[in-house]
């Protein structure tokens, strides 16, 4: 983590107002929640939906040894050297943003609609044969998270994985001014917050804000299959980036899959290079290939032989809730796939579990799919469409969306064999009574419903 005298925070953050008796202390680490800070921490109280600055007494009495401060903000505190600031948000990420400068590490930027934890995962997984990696936790890609977990990197580390998100054009441009990636990847586009940025193709324009802060002569890794990712090559010609591309089998892609067999729990696949291995990982779904092909992409470019890559690509541990596969006390399988659903990751998550043999019932419950925009009605018909009666046994929906996935369902399937539900403890009444062990069960639905709850019940 970072660790530096204040007289040079206050130089990385442009703040002014520092004791000079207090020039050469150190602090180590930062933080933003007082809760949580450590002993030699600098606080930054970050204004939200609370006041950060109210924290700064419990923040001192937890371990923080500095703070910065916005300007004019009143009583700032006496027994602290304090730096003020004019805004402690962008001060964190300049803060993070000249840290990273100063760092020889080499960084992995990642976006896409979907994908980005699940190829975060793998790109460390794979660096990690090889190299000392930090990597973003969980899903901590925001305006807030990407600087803190950059300002955690330490000095000894040699890559650092860093995932991006975005809800609004130019996020991703700030996000990776900051981390300055010498590798770049966009997983897929897909129509993810759509209702904020109108059309298709100005999420792919926002996620191509990526390339803004890839370093001259870095690797652009991108999603072959997607046309609307083509047009960089005009834009970023100056960068004289290395391009390259990963999807379906095609002679334009660097990297396609030449094999793909899926297996209970995990998948197996060959790619189109001469040394490639048969890779396995402990993960199931088609697009995950897609992702390990960006991962293995990364790794080739780190100079990692491809027997490495693929033992790394082996022993991949997926975040929580990513086609989560757990086995229930009583026999019941659930894949757990609950972090988030769009009609992309919804279509892959279906079509893999239609593909899946050998339990006795197959039961599919969804949620809505949620900030899909004035075309959120049509997003959950067509779902409901490609869901084949011969595949899958039972279908339960939850929210008001969904029913619309229910409602062109049942014109497939057979009666009582679907359900639609906007009360929770309803629908997992009927789920709980419907299951039985050697039942398999999947769950996907937008963050907002929560659908995890569904599953601690049933396990
Ligand atoms: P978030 O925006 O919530 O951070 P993310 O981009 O990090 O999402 P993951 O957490 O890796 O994505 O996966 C989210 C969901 O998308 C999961 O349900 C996963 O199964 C699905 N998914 C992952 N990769 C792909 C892909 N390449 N194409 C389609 N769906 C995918
Ligand atoms: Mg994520």
């Amino acid at each position: 983590m970072i660790h530096r005298r204040l007289i040079d925070i206050q130089d990385m953050v442009s703040g002014s107002g520092l004791l000079s008796s207090n020039e050469n202390q150190l602090i180590e680490g930062v933080s933003i929640d007082s809760r949580t800070v450590k002993q030699g921490n600098l606080f930054i109280p970050i204004i939200r939906l609370k006041d950060g600055h109210l924290y700064v007494r419990e923040a001192i009495k937890n371990g923080a040894v500095a703070t910065l401060w916005l300007k004019n903000h009143p009583n700032p505190p006496t027994d602290i050297p304090v730096i003020f600031v004019d805004d402690t948000l962008v001060a964190l990420q300049s803060l993070a943003k000249n840290y990273r400068k100063q760092l020889s590490v080499k960084v992995i930027g990642i976006t896409g609609s979907n994908g980005k934890t699940t190829t975060k995962d793998m790109v460390s997984s794979i660096a990690k044969t090889t190299f000392t990696v930090h990597k973003t936790k969980g899903n901590l890609n925001s305006e807030y998270g990407l600087p803190l977990t950059v300002l955690e990197v330490s000095e000894k580390d040699d890559i650092v994985v860093l995932e991006m998100g975005m809800s609004q054009r130019g996020e991703i441009e700030m996000l990776s001014t900051i981390a300055q990636p010498n590798i770049a990847i966009i997983t897929m586009i897909g129509v993810s917050h759509i209702a904020n940025l109108g059309s298709k193709e100005e999420i792919a324009n926002a996620k191509l804000e990526i390339i803004t802060g890839l370093q001259e002569k870095g690797t652009f890794i991108y999603n072959g299959d997607e046309p609307l990712l083509q047009k960089i090559n005009d834009r970023f010609h100056k960068k004289q980036l290395r391009t390259l591309t990963f999807g379906e089998q095609s002679s334009s892609n660097d990297f396609y899959p030449t094999k793909i067999e899926m297996n209970s729990g995990f998948m197996q696949f060959c790619i189109n290079h001469n040394d490639s291995p048969v890779f396995t990982m402990n993960i199931i779904g088609k697009h995950n290939v897609y992702n390990a092909l960006a991962a293995i992409a990364v790794g080739k470019e780190l100079g990692i032989p491809m027997k490495t890559i693929a033992n790394g690509l082996q022993k991949v541990k997926l975040t929580d809730m990513r086609m989560q596969k757990i086995m229930g006390a009583n026999g019941l399988t659930i894949i757990n796939d609950a972090w988030n659903a769009s009609p992309h990751s919804v279509r892959m998550a279906i079509e893999t579990f239609q593909e899946l043999v050998g339990y006795r019932n197959k039961i599919l419950v969804l949620g809505d799919m949620l900030e899909l925009g004035e075309k959120e009605v049509d997003y959950h018909k067509e779902i409901g469409q490609r869901i084949s009666p011969n595949k899958i046994d039972y279908l339960f929906t939850y929210g008001n969306l969904s029913k619309h996935i229910a409602m062109e369902a049942q014109k497939y399937f057979e009666r009582n064999r679907v359900f639609s539900y906007t009360n929770k403890n309803a629908l997992i009444e009927n789920l709980t009574r419907t299951v039985e062990s050697q039942d398999i069960v999947l769950v996907k639905g937008s963050r907002g419903m929560r659908l995890e709850d569904v599953v601690n019940i049933l396990l």
